[in-house]
């Protein structure tokens, strides 16, 4: 007989943006510390089949999972909480389940019956989760990771814990379904297997300075109606909760006032799980899931707080870098981006200031002669492509350090082709259809795709990196790498021998050397250009080397503009 696992549901009240994902993955960390396998679930009640068509001005960013998957930001913090793969099947949407249901009804498989919410879209819901659980996808990203950068496959291994995270609010009519589904899996999988936390708020009304209860109290009411009782209460505040406020929202929400746990603002998300242990979640965890005698596990601890230290005290002298892209209006567009610029920072003991700078607003580069750095990250669409053009070719003239991923890469190529190779309207044909010079094309495989939604190259491709290269540099002198990807385009074959020619260094290629992966300017002092997306892989206290190396040279530069102004200060 299967062993059973251990679920811990979370759900949010109130409204959202209160850090269920952050709560939900500090919890899940806080069981990998204490050496327990242990992964993560989403579920986004939204109709979208996945994120991969949603604007991330709106939604943050499309998240890239190493097996292809175009999935919730959500699932990027659990990567960078549990240093762990986590695969695409544990983003579930509503269009999914509803796709299978479907599916099934069309072959026939419910034999007459009439197919309806309860049980046949509750009873995908739970299939999905629990074939997770019990490791029938055996891609299931289990692993006892922290200890080292992008692990965290386990085979067939499988969790004791999955944390299950709803998206949404309760009381919204697209996630009824799945929390129903997490109420009969309480019944099924047992009491003794199933908690529920419930991620809610407690504002704080300047005039008084009090917190506020009742946003709380009406939540779980709603909860309880559709016949959820929460075992937890997580309540976001700006300040410490006090002892009397967790009573009152105990005694309203039939749960012990040691269950009702602060979570407050912090310098830093990765404080959450030390926060949360600090209050006995886990001995309350422990005791409600009837386990006893778990391991030591100071060394887990001391790794994890050294990172988290690392994180939170960068040290002084900060690198400036300028962030130059199209979504830059919503910090979560391009959060993995952000995230993988501090890890990186955090590795050389320097803080990183990043200003986004909207490349449609670039009219003369100069601007950018103060930075350290400059970054251009992914993108689509043809709105502010000249602005990015103008900056990859500024920062290469100017000796900036530059990291272009994916259309930054594109960019930096075909600005190369116009300003060195005289191509006069050189671009991609996703933002001129008629250029003369298609530096950038379709990726020949796309030439027949009609359909938008997961049909771009998704996912971790194989990469081959030449010898005696600073690409090969970068990665620790590695032939091979594995990267992610998400793109339709890439460097046209036909302009790489006059690109080659006039000093462009394509450094390294996939798929037998058909595509260009990574593109380099020997002469400069750190000028990258990556077909992948770095940013996807990159952890805490394990930056990925491209941002690694991006940073370590606008360290340098920030350093010689130090030096040199301290100089000419002297001078004068
Ligand atoms: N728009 C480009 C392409 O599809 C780049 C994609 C990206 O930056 N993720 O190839």
């Amino acid at each position: 007989m299967q062993s059973a696992a251990k679920f811990i549901f979370v759900t949010g009240g109130v409204m959202s943006g209160l850090g269920k994902g952050v709560t939900t993955s500090s919890i899940a960390k806080l069981l990998q510390l204490a050496d327990q396998r242990v992964s993560c679930v989403k579920i986004d009640p939204y109709l979208n089949y996945d994120a991969g068509t949603m604007n991330p001005v709106a939604h943050g960013e499309v998240f890239v999972t190493e097996d292809g998957g175009e999935c919730d930001m959500d699932i990027g913090n659990y990567e960078r909480f549990l240093n762990q793969n986590i695969p695409k099947s544990h983003n579930i949407t509503t269009a999914q389940v509803y796709a299978s249901v479907i599916d099934a009804e069309r072959r026939g498989e419910y034999l007459g019956a009439c197919v309806q919410i309860i049980p046949h879209i509750t009873d995908e819901i739970k299939r999905r989760i629990r074939a997770i659980a019990y490791g029938e996808d055996k891609n299931n990203g289990f692993g006892d990771s922290d200890r080292g950068n992008g692990n965290g496959n386990g085979g067939d291994s499988k969790p004791r814990f999955l944390i299950v995270e709803c998206g949404g609010t309760v009381g919204d009519i697209e996630s009824l379904p799945f929390l129903e589904a997490l109420r009969q899996m309480r019944i099924e999988e047992g009491p003794h297997n199933v908690l529920f936390v419930h991620v809610t708020l407690a504002p704080e009304l300047d005039v008084v300075g009090e917190q506020k209860t009742k946003p709380t109290q009406h939540s779980v009411q709603e909860l309880r109606r559709i016949g959820i009782q929460p075992d937890f209460i997580a309540a976001r505040c700006a300040s410490p909760l006090g002892d009397k406020i967790k009573q009152k929202i105990a005694m309203f929400t039939n749960v012990t006032p040691q269950d009702v746990l602060s979570c407050h603002d912090a310098g830093s998300i990765l404080q959450v799980p030390q926060m949360l242990h600090e209050q006995g979640i886990m001995d309350s965890i422990y005791t409600k899931f009837g386990i006893f005698g778990m391991l030591n596990t100071y060394s887990n601890w001391d790794r994890w707080n050294a990172t988290v230290k690392s994180m939170t005290h960068p040290g002084k002298d900060p690198i400036s870098i300028a962030m130059v892209g199209k979504y830059v209006t919503l910090a979560d567009s391009y959060v993995s981006v952000n995230h993988a610029l501090k890890h990186a920072g955090a590795s050389i003991s320097r803080p990183v200031n990043i200003d986004w700078i909207d490349s449609e607003s670039i009219t003369d580069c100069s601007a950018l002669s103060k930075y350290d750095g400059i970054l251009v990250p992914g993108g689509f669409g043809t709105r502010g492509s000249e602005g990015i053009i103008d900056t990859a070719t500024y920062a290469r003239q100017n000796d900036i350090p530059y990291l272009g991923i994916c259309f930054g890469f594109q960019l930096a190529a075909i600005a190369f082709g116009r300003s060195v190779l005289g191509l006069e309207g050189a671009n991609s044909t996703e933002i001129d259809p008629d250029t003369p010079h298609p530096v950038v094309d379709l990726l020949p495989e796309q030439k027949n795709v009609s359909e938008m939604g997961g049909s771009l190259r998704l996912g971790s491709n194989a990469i081959s990196i030449s010898e005696g290269t600073m690409a090969r540099k970068v990665y620790g002198g590695a032939a091979q790498i594995s990267k992610r990807h998400r793109h339709r385009y890439e460097i046209n074959a036909e302009f790489i021998p006059a690109l080659r020619e006039k000093g462009a260094i394509f450094s390294a290629e996939s798929d037998s050397g058909r595509r260009m992966e990574i593109l380099e300017i020997p002469s400069h002092r750190f000028y990258m250009g990556v077909q992948f997306h770095p940013e996807f892989n990159s952890r805490p206290g394990f930056p990925e080397e491209s941002f690694a190396a991006f940073v370590r040279a606008a360290a340098e530069s920030a350093d010689g503009r130090a030096g040199s102004s301290a100089a000419g200060g002297g001078a004068a």
